[in-house]
């Protein structure tokens, strides 16, 4: 079967090309999704606890061990059903600095300055929160909201950090980045809003719109160094699409890395010793990986009535399924962290460069995903937004069901090491500043017997996880180990572009949904301009 474009991979980016350019009906796309087609707990937001430990909806990769992890294997979550990990995710919405999209036109690539990028961040959203047209959309498909206000755990940190000189900012996707604020969500009537939801099923019954789900992409298919189509199965039954035009990868950050290897394109010795036949050598795929190693500090709380661990246990569990069967509210209907603070490590700095996330309540490993503890307390994450360690994934095996090998490197560059301590040094500061006594907070993790640097980045190598935002692994650019050029074509081949969160050069400073739905946008522009 012949299409103009298949896309492979329904996540934050893929969704938002399959909807775009199916919008022309002169257009024929297929949509290949590895994953189902949906699953209860994607539209309830306290559904992501669920679908974390998943294996119905979730890759559930996992990190090589390495020294600074102190030989533990990280978990990797990736969404593998419509929506990809924006059906899945913790659903706060941060688009990134000005800085950051500045700095990859810089590189080279022509088109991603901020000033480029802000009419695709602002197609994308209908946020519903005030803030400044200049910087906001009001009419996209995706619907971004504030979360409720007057919380008096979060406006007791605010005053907080106040308190330490880090300012309230009502809109952090607006003119600045810096301060302290209420997380925003893709979150509208207590409701996830993945891109499955806002750019797929809109357009669902599109004729010239094909969606297969349970379709595994195993290789593309080439005539020369055109690519032409996509070979994959469904049900382990084998099945190839062509594509008249283009195809495009959009796996995610773990999976088009592993794609194009299976494919034949990247590190030619690497691919010959898995018996795979080199198509091009590209030497960048899967390298600059980049990712948030995210220690999460502890703090119980001896005030009652202040987080979840006493607010939705026992009675207050029903009681909190009432309210949000009521009003969408509350913690069934909660972003996965409600506050964070874009600060600065230092003064003099052009933009903030740590991020701080706090979650009111504390989580105990369950049967089927964290549950709420008995103990009371919220977790405080804080770590360097621009890590400089680079890490890599590459495959290990032909077999394209046989997991790739993820290698984070983190803490490799000693910039990383310091600007972690120092954001929890940041984190201590607010948690024990003046406003928080009425909270009666004492600190559990790292404990307050390490206080030198060296203390706390033995902690940080025993405890750290990820905020679950890997990028990077077929950057863009023009250096000998760029893997896409600036219009996301991979070099040195035809007809084949990759548009998801691994294109990105560095790692924004912040979450990355929105900006990997904004790669997604502009891919599909810049495919529909030929
Ligand atoms: C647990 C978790 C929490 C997170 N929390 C947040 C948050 O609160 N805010 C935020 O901004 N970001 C968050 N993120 C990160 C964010 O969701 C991702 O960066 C973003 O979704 C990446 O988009 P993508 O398009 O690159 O990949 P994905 O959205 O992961 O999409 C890739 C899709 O391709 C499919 N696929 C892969 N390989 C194949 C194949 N061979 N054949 C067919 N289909 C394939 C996958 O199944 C998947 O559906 C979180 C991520 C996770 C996992």
């Amino acid at each position: 079967m012949d299409y103009d474009y298949i896309v492979v991979g329904a996540g934050s980016a893929g969704a938002v090309v399959a909807n775009r350019l199916s919008a022309n009906p002169r257009n024929s796309v297929l949509l290949l999704e590895a994953g189902p087609a949906d699953h209860p707990w994607t539209r309830i937001p306290v559904g992501s606890a669920r679908m974390i430990t998943n294996p119905a909806v979730n890759w559930l990769y996992s990190s090589e061990p390495d020294a600074n992890t102190n030989g533990r294997r990280i978990p990797v979550p990736r969404g593998r059903m419509l929506g990809g990990s924006s059906a899945l995710n913790g659903m706060a919405f941060v688009r990134g600095q000005a800085q950051d999209f500045d700095t990859w036109a810089q590189m080279g690539n022509a088109g991603w300055s901020y000033d480029s990028v802000l009419p695709f961040f602002k197609r994308m959203e209908s946020y519903q929160g005030g803030g400044d047209d200049r910087f906001r959309g009001r009419d996209g498909p995706l619907r971004v909201t504030n979360p409720e206000p007057n919380d008096p755990f979060c406006a007791t940190v605010i005053r907080a950090a106040g308190e330490v000189g880090i300012e309230h900012n009502p809109d952090y996707n607006g003119a600045r980045q810096d301060g302290i604020a209420m997380s925003q969500a893709t979150i509208a009537s207590g409701r996830r809003m993945s891109t499955a939801r806002c750019y797929l099923d809109p357009v669902r019954n599109r004729p010239n719109l094909r969606i297969e789900t349970g379709a595994l992409a195993e290789c593309l298919l080439f005539d020369g160094t055109r690519c032409t189509g996509v070979r994959y199965s469904v049900n382990r039954e084998g099945r190839e699409a062509g594509a008249a035009r283009e195809v495009i990868v959009s796996g995610g950050s773990i999976n088009s890395p592993q794609l194009l290897e299976l494919s034949g394109i990247g590190q030619p010795e690497r691919l010959q010793a898995l018996g795979i036949k080199v198509r091009h050598a590209l030497p960048g795929v899967g390298e600059n990986l980049r990712e948030h190693y995210a220690p999460r500090t502890r703090w119980a709380i001896a005030a009652k009535g202040i987080t979840y661990n006493d607010t939705a246990r026992g009675l207050g569990l029903v009681r909190q399924a009432l309210r949000y069967a009521f009003s969408g509210r509350g913690l069934l209907g909660s972003v996965g962290a409600p506050l964070r603070a874009f600060v600065r490590s230092r003064d003099g700095l052009a933009a903030p460069d740590l991020l701080l996330g706090w979650v009111p309540m504390f989580t105990e490993p369950g049967p089927k995903g964290p549950k709420i503890s008995r103990q009371s307390g919220v977790t405080c994450y804080a770590h360097p937004m621009r890590p400089e360690s680079r890490g890599h994934i590459h495959v290990v095996s032909s077999d394209p069901r046989k997991p790739p090998a993820i290698n984070f490197n983190f803490l490799s560059s000693p910039v990383d090491a310091a600007l972690t301590v120092r954001a929890i040094r940041i984190a201590r500061a607010i948690m024990t500043a003046p406003a928080m006594a009425p909270l009666r907070v004492s600190e559990i993790a790292p404990g307050t017997d390490r206080n030198t640097d060296d203390e706390i980045l033995d902690w940080v190598k025993a405890a750290a996880e990820t905020t679950y935002h890997p990028v990077g692994t077929c950057k863009m650019g023009s250096d000998a180990m760029a893997v896409v050029d600036a219009q996301l074509r991979v070099h040195g081949i035809d007809g084949l572009r990759v548009a998801d969160a691994s294109i990105m050069p560095t790692l924004t400073s912040g979450n990355t949904n929105a900006p990997s739905i904004m790669i997604g946008e502009k891919a599909a522009d810049m495919v529909l301009r030929g």
